[in-house]
């Protein structure tokens, strides 16, 4: 684990810019307009818990492009944020709204802290203070936050409340993510593990693996990880191994995802502990050894830095599709680039939730909400195009999809900031 942390992902992230950059040919005051967060907020949260103490909590957000749209971005509430992990994902925010198409720049919020640790009006009040204080940043025009780790549509809620309330006004266009008594829209939920079957689906046929045979791990059994493999095992594939901070359960013939989802909920918080008394299984005594299993796909549903130069070379999977953010570090990358794994890359595979996130913003704006078959049909369409305009670069460059979505993203970026010029 001290190894993980050394891993600086905002480094990782300059690096898998500077390989793309440098195959187009960017000017360095291109450079210079595109690469680094044009905004970084660090505030100090006062909070009042419950036993009537005040505990202070650190919170970013980070706001790397306006060029496109609007700052776009999740929430991360996690005793390990720092201000470089929020950059970095704020930076792959940019590039994943342009990969996708979706008119909005980049952004990222985190919060140091361990939800588990708070009660719930320790929680809201966290939430409240952390919206109120950057309630300058945010605003449907400028800069619009969601869900990520440890954060869910109740926080929505209670951040969408705090800001209307102190513009005194009905705004759910601040926030998505938000349940669908509010403002939410159909499909929110599992759009980001639906939108990386999407590419899964495209990745297999391009691959000639049959995905209803296709073997398949997943690290993470969160909103991503838990969407993701109940999802897969609706289209026949074979789910051998999840995990999630409790540990790794492995079972060749496959796990049933119904008791591990039943698991979680008798266990009343999002955890698998126990499942190995709950459905055959074993809890595997290493639970890093899931990403070396010999599977079809590979999916990081957790956190960054998972897949390093360490463990690279032990990786056995066909596919690795990236529902997390950062899973694989760029050494492992070149690592896995010549053991021909194919990568699905996070900037592509897990943009599903940013693109329902953005038809949940247009609903907003429109007060007039569309059904389940539509989000899922724009959803299909949207990825599954920008899957193939990636595959379609990844051969014109003869580079791996990382780079040819970065390639992709970086030019609409690029376009989008010589056509606003500068305002001086
Ligand atoms: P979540 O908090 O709902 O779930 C995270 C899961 O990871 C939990 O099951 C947790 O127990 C597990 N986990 C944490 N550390 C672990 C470890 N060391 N080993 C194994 N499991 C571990 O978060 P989420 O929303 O599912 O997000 C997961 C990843 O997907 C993150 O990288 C996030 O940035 C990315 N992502 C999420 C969304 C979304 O819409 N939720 C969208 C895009 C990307």
């Amino acid at each position: 684990m001290s190894f993980l942390k050394q891993i600086n992902p905002f480094e990782s992230a300059m690096k898998q810019f500077d390989k793309a950059a440098s195959l187009i040919k960017l000017t360095e005051s291109q450079i210079a307009m595109i690469k680094e967060p044009r905004r970084i907020t660090e505030v100090n949260l006062p909070v009042r818990m419950s036993d009537g103490s005040i505990r202070i909590f650190k919170g970013f957000r980070v706001q790397h492009s306006i060029v496109r749209g609007p700052a776009k971005g999740g929430i991360r509430f996690h005793p390990s944020v720092t201000v470089d992990e929020v950059k970095a994902l704020a930076f792959w925010m940019t590039y994943k709204c342009a990969v996708v198409g979706v008119p909005f720049g980049g952004g990222k919020g985190g919060v140091m802290c361990d939800p588990n640790e708070l009660t719930p009006t320790e929680l809201e009040n966290l939430s409240r203070r952390y919206f109120a204080e950057m309630s300058d940043l945010f605003g449907p025009d400028s800069d619009v936050p969601a869900p990520d780790v440890n954060t869910n549509p109740q926080i929505m809620c209670w951040m969408f409340d705090t800001y209307s309330m102190h513009k005194k006004q009905f705004l759910p266009g601040v926030i998505t993510g938000k349940p669908l008594e509010l403002g939410g829209s159909e499909v929110r939920s599992e759009a980001t593990a639906l939108g990386m079957v999407f590419c899964v689906e495209e990745a297999t046929d391009h691959l000639n693996i049959d995905l209803k045979k296709a073997t398949i791990a997943i690290q993470g059994f969160g909103n991503a990880g838990s969407y993701a493999a109940k999802l897969l095992k609706e289209h026949g594939s074979k789910i051998v191994a999840i995990s999630d901070i409790s540990g790794a359960y492995y079972n060749s013939d496959g796990i049933d995802i119904d008791k591990a989802l039943e698991t979680c909920r008798k266990n009343k918080t999002w955890i698998l502990t126990g499942l190995e008394k709950n459905t055959p299984c074993e809890k595997l005594e290493d639970p890093g050894t899931l990403l070396e299993l010999v599977v079809d796909i590979l999916i990081p549903a957790a956190l960054e830095n998972q897949i390093t130069a360490e463990n690279a070379p032990n990786v056995r999977a066909k596919v690795i599709a990236e529902c997390a953010n950062g899973p694989v570090t760029p050494e492992a990358d070149e690592i896995l680039e010549k053991k021909n794994v194919f990568i699905i890359p996070d900037i592509l595979c897990n943009a599903g939730g940013v693109t329902v996130s953005y038809l949940e913003w247009v609903q907003n704006r429109m007060g007039y909400y569309w059904s389940k078959e539509r989000i899922n049909e724009d959803l299909e369409h949207i990825m599954k195009k920008s899957f193939d305009e990636v595959l379609e670069k990844s051969k014109t460059y003869k580079v791996d999809m990382r780079i040819a979505a970065f390639l992709l993203a970086i030019e609409r970026v690029t376009k989008a900031a010589e056509l606003r010029g500068l305002y001086a």
